[in-house]
């Protein structure tokens, strides 16, 4: 069984820094007028974020614009969530995290747009250690261009099959998530979604969608555990 996690607005949240960081970044590379209320950020990937962002500003996305960006974004990223409280978890999430790790036969996994390094920052900034996870499919892992959350849960499987030595079912892998996007790449593989309200999108946003389990938080611990384990 495996049980992947996106972090942001699902596990954790860090007062929009993420963004506000992007917006340092961009300014500092590319002038004051710089403006990173521009796009859109929720369930995406970062490399996509980043690619609209330069184009939104007509700036050609080079490689050395993508690298100078990640770049300044994790710098940014790490001295304003430097500051103590910027990040806390989602309700019911550090109780959820203790009894599912506590499992045997059950792999805990992270399935998230955040580039490996930025959402390390954001995890430690809210007092999850991004080590405990058994294996994790990043913003930047998709091995298709372009790239697309759609294509992150196989990595994870395969990150599953080189840990286990088999396969997982995809019935036996649920990911959990806070957009329509996460509801749809689950929806893509066969794999099971936990839909949940605490970012921008409701239940019933999150139903529509097409999740197995829609929920406003993950605060009933015995719940969810018991719905996660069922696969
Ligand atoms: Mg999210």
């Amino acid at each position: 069984m495996l049980i992947l996690f996106d972090i942001d607005a699902t596990l954790i949240k860090t007062s929009g820094l993420g963004i506000a960081a992007m917006g340092r970044a961009g300014r500092e590379l590319f002038g004051d007028s710089f403006n990173e209320r521009t796009v859109d950020y929720a369930g995406r990937l970062d490399p996509l974020i980043i690619g609209d962002l330069l184009r939104a500003h007509a700036l050609p996305e080079t490689p050395d614009n993508h690298a100078n960006f990640r770049a300044g974004y994790r710098k940014h990223l790490e001295t304003l969530l430097s500051e103590p409280g910027k990040g806390v978890t989602c309700p019911g999430v550090p109780a959820l995290l203790d009894r599912l790790f506590s499992r045997a036969g059950t792999t805990v996994g992270l399935l998230t747009g955040n580039f490996p390094e930025t959402g390390a920052v954001k995890l430690r900034a809210c007092g999850i250690d991004p080590e405990r996870f058994h294996l994790s499919a990043w913003g930047d892992e998709s091995p298709h261009h372009p790239p697309a959350r759609d294509h992150l849960p196989p990595v994870a499987m395969k990150r599953y099959k080189q840990r286990h030595g088999r396969d997982v079912n995809p019935s036996h892998v649920t990911i959990i998530g806070d957009t329509p996007h996460d509801i749809r790449c689950a929806r893509a593989h066969a794999c099971r979604s936990l839909g949940v309200a605490t970012g921008m999108f409701s239940v019933t946003d999150l139903e529509n969608a097409g999740a197995d389990l829609a929920l406003p938080d993950l605060s009933d611990t015995d719940r969810v555990e018991k719905w996660l384990v069922s696969a």
